[in-house]
């Protein structure tokens, strides 16, 4: 506690205070996991993961080809016809159960690989991912043996097979949003985490494995786009539930057109955070903050355009600079980092090419003054201020720590700007009255809007988005539904 950061005055360095990785065991190389093996890939072909914060090589991971997807859809289909399918709900629940006792269990390695394979701080893999994954998997085990309570008078029936294909910014967190509710609803799984970020979903397996769930009730693959296509239109999948960007999401429902099987979709955003000037300013800061800094900003939720009513626009400016300056950018294992590393280099590539564009456009961007590490893939706590409605940069989806700043003089200018988007997943209000945050609720045209508050997620709540961020909610009640026929 020697030196101020970026001469702000009011803050000072810590002492690191690193999480240690000695007693992580990352295997060098790792089989796919089918029929409750691990196997070698048919393609006998490997690839690399990576530590974004580091560059350094984790592990090798197997590229699963046309055949071994077919062998973990068949594994599947047999599991599901011969065993899960058969299984009285209430015992379905003891594995589900089971698998959330030992995330809790190994809760501390598993926060610890996902920052390493991420770049997320620890902080938050280890207070938000982690506890949260488990937390769905004791949710939907709760619902295991009341379908018929939860959809009273219909006669709920599972599906058969679910192909799950998740992005690399929340791996186990949306590995297990995926596996919780098929497996309360009596599918089998064949899930394909992010060719980035496998390491977590391959600890999953070792999991599901240890906890005795019969062979072939969940599959997990790795590879990267061809062999989530491979799923997709492979004839014997009864389900896809796909986490991506809208680009993929609309490939994936070109192909399956035509098809019996079941889509869910979640996509991109690109989320309206508004602040009325009746807010209480310094919680609508910390909350515009935890918004689009979590994560770097690798959140489809992120709170990405700041729309600021006019006459507190100068004051909530001042105080967003200052407190960016207090965000300790850097080593994702560090207990004191706020600010992770950048998931991966295309990535950043593209964050960069996004404030380049912001700056073509004439708006004035303000970046932290502090230095970035000088390895891996970092990116400053970016602002554009006074962005323009029709800039790429207030349009497109950026996936980084990029906010951009916009004022509105009345409800009405802000309810068409913030609407005024492809996207429609989530949505925050600041404002110290009950009745504006309901008129707005209404209005915005999102799956998700927060009051006073942003980023916060409960199993029980169900999640997803309207427009061109997708369909089909997870979490909650509504979250057993695309796993359903009635
Ligand atoms: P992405 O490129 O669409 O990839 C998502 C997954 O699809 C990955 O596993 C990817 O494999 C796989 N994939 C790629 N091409 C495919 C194809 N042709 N057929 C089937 N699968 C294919 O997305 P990303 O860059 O990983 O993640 C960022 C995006 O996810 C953002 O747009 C974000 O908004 C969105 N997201 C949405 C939500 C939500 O709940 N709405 C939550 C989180 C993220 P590889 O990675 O191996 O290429
Ligand atoms: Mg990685």
């Amino acid at each position: 506690m020697k030196k101020k950061i970026n001469n702000n005055p009011f803050t000072w360095n810590y002492s690191p205070a690193v999480e240690t990785k000695e007693h992580i065991q990352i295997n060098p190389q790792y089989n796919l996991f089918i029929n409750g093996k691990f196997v070698k890939p048919n393609s006998n072909t490997f690839f690399d993961t990576y530590n974004p914060a580091t560059e350094e090589k984790l592990a090798e991971l197997s590229l699963a080809n046309e055949k071994d997807v077919n062998a973990a859809v068949l594994a599947a289909n047999n599991a599901y016809s011969k065993t899960w399918k058969k299984m009285p709900a209430k015992e379905r629940a003891k594995y589900i159960f089971r698998i959330a006792r030992v995330i809790q269990e190994r809760a501390r390695e598993l926060a610890i690989i996902e920052t390493m394979d991420g770049g997320k701080p620890i902080r938050e893999s280890r207070d938000f991912d982690i506890p949260l994954a488990a937390n769905h998997f004791f949710y939907y085990a709760g619902w295991a043996d009341k379908l018929n309570y939860a959809f009273p008078n219909k006669t709920p029936q599972s599906l058969g097979v679910a192909a799950q294909i998740i992005p690399w910014n929340f791996p186990l967190l949306m590995a297990a949003w995926k596996i919780a509710p098929a497996l309360a609803t009596g599918n089998t799984v064949v899930l394909k985490p992010s060719e980035n970020t496998s390491l977590t979903a391959l600890k999953l397996a070792e999991i599901i494995r240890d906890c005795d769930l019969p062979a072939g009730v969940v599959n997990i693959i790795t590879g990267p786009g061809s062999t989530g296509s491979f799923m997709v239109n492979h004839p014997n999948i009864h389900k896809i539930a796909f986490t991506g960007s809208t680009h993929i999401g609309k490939n994936i429902q070109h192909s399956i057109a035509g098809t019996n099987k079941k889509l869910t979709l979640e996509l991109g955003g690109k989320a309206a955070n508004i602040v009325f000037e009746d807010a209480p300013i310094n919680q609508a800061v910390e909350g515009i903050i935890n918004g689009i800094f979590f994560n770097q900003g690798h959140v489809c939720c992120a709170g990405s355009r700041l729309f600021v009513q006019e006459n507190i626009a100068e004051e909530i400016i001042n105080k967003l600079k200052a407190r960016m300056e207090t965000l300790i950018v850097g080593n994702p294992l560090d207990k004191n980092t706020d600010v992770g590393a950048i998931n991966n280099k295309e990535q950043l590539s593209k964050i960069k090419s996004y404030l380049k564009m912001g700056k073509e456009d004439g708006i004035t961007l303000y970046q932290t003054l502090g230095e970035l590490p000088k390895k891996g893939y970092f990116c400053k706590p970016s602002l554009f201020i006074n962005a323009t409605q029709s800039s790429r940069v207030v349009q497109d989806e950026i996936f980084g720590p990029v906010l951009t700043i916009q004022t509105f003089r009345t409800i009405e200018e802000v309810i068409e700007k913030a609407n005024n988007i492809p996207y429609g997943l989530s949505a925050g209000v600041w404002t110290d009255k009950g009745s504006k945050i309901f008129n707005l609720t209404k209005q915005l045209k999102a799956g998700v809007v927060w009051a006073n508050t942003y980023n916060k997620f409960d199993p029980s709540s169900p999640f997803g988005g309207f427009k061109e961020s997708g369909f089909g909610r997870e979490g909650g009640l509504h979250g057993l539904m695309p796993y359903l026929k009635f």
